[in-house]
């Protein structure tokens, strides 16, 4: 078969599935393909996010933190239950649902938006006349022809050289999310977003568990004030974190896994590490596999990324990149925010993202999230700014929830008052960090966030005393 379309996308993760529904929606005539196939040799739409990334996370984060409350947290509120079992099966199951009722979602919306979807990996075949035209494989077999290509292609995790994953004792975060038993021991090498989240999972249900960070920063990528706080919360909890570590070998041994290492601060000389099963999250990398991108001419830089100007156009007519793909944060939103700009500039709008107002989310306990700049790196680039901080010990809401680690910090130009950035640890931080992405893309100043009436007791209060703070008259404390 083939026919003729507006518009292909390829790949169905957050940027690809969102651009495409924004095009039908548009009135365009839009094919989506893709290629991950999920049990019983079925279709899975979502990508990497709704299969093996922040869903399943996500769930198996809120089973796990129930697990943790059941354990150690319900005693406050005067509530005893014996110590909980867990059926790690069943918490497992439950996560494959999720994730299938997400699949799912994802093929009732194409049908809702006429979007016809195409089961099997595309790759650009030629360039014709009145566009692009793309072979899709088995299962879909099909040739699609399209004036304009959505490339979302997504990404994959990176392996450390020479220590492919095996899915068994050396995991990458689909092997991570499907582990059959808690391990006794789990080492995790990358202390980033992906590897607290899984570590943390599986700390709360019984592992012990080292995290090998090369960095000499912990979380170097927020504010340095949320950075310590979250280090000596995540230490409380008993997640071991060692940084500065550089890896020299990573091998099976009898019992699982063996990691020799060295640490920059610290004790010198080689050691040693053995633990049952070991995840490697030490980063992802841009997935053009089969696109038969050089083929065709498309431009990759060095770090396998699709090169994509400010609108997410490449070097080719009407061919555009999404996602985690192209420069940029590798999130999902970022991905989606992507997927519908290139949309709306295809059916002759004005789409735009601006990637300065991307909020960041570390769905730990606490909960970690910013948006825009931190202290360091406003003082680097020397503008002035004034910083205001709030306690969650100091919120009504926080301390009848008994969840009062943490502060939001929020950071103003100090003559304009223009919200620069908001660093927030504690609970709800994923909730709250939104009113701050409207804030400072409607360039809100502290003031503003400072005159708006916040209900009380809500843990958005804080949000509102940090602003407070910027001008040094919190009321609350
Ligand atoms: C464990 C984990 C947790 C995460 N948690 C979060 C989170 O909480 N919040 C957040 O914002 N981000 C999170 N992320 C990151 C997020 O998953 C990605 O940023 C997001 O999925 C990127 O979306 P995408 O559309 O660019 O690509 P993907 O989601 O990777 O989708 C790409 C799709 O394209 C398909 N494909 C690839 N090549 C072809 C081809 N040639 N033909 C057809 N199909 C093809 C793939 O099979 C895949 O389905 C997490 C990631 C991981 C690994």
């Amino acid at each position: 078969m083939s026919e003729e379309f507006d518009l292909a996308v390829i790949g169905a993760g957050p940027g690809g599935y969102i651009a495409a529904i924004r095009a039908a929606q548009l009135g365009l005539r839009v094919v989506c393909a893709d290629a991950w196939t999920g049990a019983g040799g079925a279709a899975a739409p979502g990508g990497t996010c709704t299969n093996v990334g922040c869903i399943p996370s996500k769930a198996l984060l809120q089973s796990s933190e129930y697990a943790a409350l059941a354990q150690h947290g319900l005693g406050e509120h005067g509530i005893t239950v014996s110590a909980p079992t867990i059926d790690l099966a069943r918490m497992l199951a439950r996560k494959d649902t999720v994730v299938r009722q997400n699949n799912e979602g994802i093929s009732y919306l194409f049908k809702k938006n006429k979007v016809q979807f195409l089961h099997g990996r595309a790759a650009f075949r030629a360039r014709v006349a009145q566009g692009w035209e793309l072979a899709v494989a088995a299962p879909a077999a099909s040739t699609v022809r399209a004036r304009n290509v959505i490339v979302a292609t997504g990404s994959n995790p990176r392996a450390l050289p020479g220590v492919p994953f095996d899915e068994d004792r050396i995991l990458s975060n689909a092997g991570a999310l499907a582990m059959d038993r808690v391990p006794g021991t789990l080492g995790v090498i990358g202390a980033g977003v992906i590897g607290l989240e899984l570590g943390s999972v599986w700390r709360r249900l019984g592992a012990e568990v080292t995290l090998l960070e090369a960095l000499p920063n912990f979380l170097g990528v927020a504010d340095e004030q949320i950075a310590r706080e979250a280090h000596k919360a995540f230490t409380r909890q008993g997640l071991r974190i060692l940084l500065g570590v550089q890896i020299e070998e990573v091998r099976s041994s009898k019992s699982g896994v063996l990691v020799r290492y060295r640490e920059a601060l610290g004790e010198q000389g080689q050691k040693a590490l053995e633990v049952e099963r070991l995840i490697v999250s030490i980063g992802r990398v841009p997935n053009t596999d089969g696109l038969q991108a050089q083929a065709v001419g498309l431009e990759i830089d060095a770090r396998g990324a699709i090169v994509v100007d400010e609108h997410c156009a490449t070097n080719l007519p009407g061919v555009w990149a999404v996602g985690d793909v192209v420069r940029g944060p590798m999130l999902a939103h970022k991905a989606e925010e992507e997927g519908v700009a290139v949309a709306e500039r295809i059916a002759g709008h004005a789409g735009h993202v601006d990637l300065a107002t991307i909020p960041s989310v570390v769905y730990t306990d606490p909960e970690i999230a910013w948006v825009g700049q931190t202290e360091a790196q406003l003082t680097a680039s020397g503008r002035a700014f004034r910083s205001g901080s709030f306690p969650f010990a100091a919120n009504g809401r926080a301390r009848a929830a008994g969840h009062t680690t943490g502060f939001v910090k929020m950071l103003a130009d100090a003559s304009t008052d223009e919200i620069l950035g908001v660093h927030i640890i504690g609970p709800g931080a994923s909730e709250l960090i939104s009113e701050a992405v409207v804030a400072m893309s409607f360039r809100a100043s502290s003031e503003d966030i400072a005159r708006i009436c916040h209900a009380h007791p809500t843990l958005s209060e804080a949000v509102r005393e940090a602003a407070l703070a910027v001008d040094k008259r919190t009321l609350n404390l």
